[in-house]
Parts: structure tokens; C-alpha cells; sequence
């Protein structure tokens, strides 16, 4: 199984994300833990997309297409997987099609998680984040609250805010989403591999909508593919 998860910051794609992983086995592909990791070591793509994140833009997209490039050539390439945060843009899409392409994969779907702007600010106001990079799972204050306050239920290291999730951040990072993500939609529809699901539900519920629309696509989706 090959997916996509498109969604704003706070609509459940790392938890959704994280779900799929548990029940299908997949690879998780996240470009914002990867550019959270390279910030963490302090290397040097770290160091070039650390400003763009901390203001809540979108890093280029040739770095990003060269990052996820680098996953997929590599020895340990990625055969069924979830992307959670990529493609984000038209051209990161385009990217990732040849790419996939050129590897012999095809995807499965597109989940696009659907939810409004103010639920958005409101829901990551109360994000905490694991802050072990090899972990960074995360919880919230109301929705999914840590058994110890503060502390990552998974590995015990410290929960943090993110950086970039401050109300204004966020209203920038929701302008980035929006102006970039109808391209993107359109692209896939028009492959009529996209899902629209209400991501104002609980997670369980988003999770149950998820796999019903996966079964619909494919009666055997959920005998994990
Ligand atoms: P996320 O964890 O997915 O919310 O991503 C956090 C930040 O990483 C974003 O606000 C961007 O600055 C950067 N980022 C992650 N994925 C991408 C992507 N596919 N294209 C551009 N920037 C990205």
C-alpha cells in the first residue's frame, strides 16, 4: 500500500499517519521530521532550511524533491509506504510522480484530511511534541493528553511546543497551505486517487473513515497489502 496524506498543520496527518503504520506495517515519509532531525544534528541542510521553517514557509522544493529523491534511490528504498507531508506543492507532485515512476511504484491513494482554518490554531495551541527526534510522537492538552504531563508517553523524554507553533506562525503556515494546495489536489483528482475525509472528527472516527475509503478502493486493503 502507497499513500499520500494532504493536510494543514494540526489535521491529525502524523497521528493518522502513525495509525496506518501500526495496522499495515508501512513506512512513515515525513519531510518535517527529516528537516527536524537534520535541525536537531545541526547539519547543513539543516542550517539552510531552519529559517524557513521557524517563519512558517515552505522549505524550496528542489530540496525537498532531493530528499525524498535520496530515500527512494537509496538501498533501504521505502516499497510501501505513507508520505505524511509530501508532496505539499504542484512541482513536488510532478517530482514525486516521475520519481515513482522511474521506480516502478504506482500510489494507492491520496488522503486528503479536510478541516477548517480556526479549529486548525485552535488544535495546535495545545500540541506538545516528543522531543527525542528519534521519537516525536505527539500529544494535545484536550484531545490526547500524556498519561504524565509533559512527558512523552512512548520513550519519557520531555513533551516541547514546536517552534513554528505559535498562532502567528501558524496563520502563515495555513496561508502556505492553502495557496499551494489546490494545484495539488487537482493534480491527483484528475487520477481519481483522491479521498476527502472530515479530519473534525475524533481520530478513531478518522482512522475508521480512512480505512472505509481504502476498502472501497480495494476490497482486500485491509488484509494489509
Ligand atoms: P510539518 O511537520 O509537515 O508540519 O512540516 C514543518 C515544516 O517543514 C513546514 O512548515 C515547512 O517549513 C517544512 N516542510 C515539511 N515538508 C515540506 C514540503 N513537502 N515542502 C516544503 N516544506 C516542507
Amino acid at each position: 500500500m502507497r499513500l499520500v496524506l494532504v493536510g494543514p498543520p494540526g489535521s491529525g496527518k502524523g497521528t493518522q499517519a502513525e495509525r496506518l503504520v501500526q495496522r499495515f506495517g508501512l513506512t512513515v515519509i515525513g519531510t518535517g521530521a527529516m528537516f527536524r532531525d537534520a535541525i536537531a544534528r545541526d547539519t547543513t541542510m539543516g542550517r539552510q532550511v531552519r529559517p524557513m521553517m521557524d517563519q512558517g514557509l515552505l522549505v524550496p522544493d528542489p530540496i525537498v524533491n532531493d530528499v525524498v529523491a535520496e530515500l527512494f534511490r537509496g538501498p533501504t528504498r521505502p516499497e510501501r509506504f505513507v508520505m505524511d507531508g509530501y508532496p505539499r506543492t504542484y512541482a513536488q507532485a510532478i517530482a514525486f510522480d516521475a520519481l515513482l515512476h522511474l521506480e516502478y511504484l504506482s500510489l494507492d491513494a491520496v488522503i486528503n484530511l479536510a478541516i477548517p482554518d480556526d479549529e486548525v490554531v485552535r488544535r495546535i495551541g495545545g500540541r506538545r511534541c516528543c522531543s527525542n527526534p528519534e521519537c516525536g510522537v505527539c500529544f494535545h492538552s484536550m484531545a490526547r493528553p500524556p498519561k504524565v504531563t509533559g512527558q512523552c508517553d512512548v520513550c519519557g523524554h520531555p513533551l516541547l511546543q514546536r517552534d513554528d507553533d505559535n498562532e502567528e506562525t501558524i496563520r502563515r503556515r495555513l496561508g502556505e497551505f492553502h495557496k499551494n494546495t489546490d494545484d495539488l489536489l487537482t493534480h491527483y483528482r484528475k487520477q481519481k486517487l483522491v479521498d476527502d475525509i472530515a479530519a473534525t472528527d475524533p481520530p478513531d472516527v478518522i482512522f475508521q473513515s480512512i480505512l472505509t475509503a481504502l476498502t472501497r478502493r480495494n476490497p482486500k486493503a485491509q488484509e494489509v497489502l
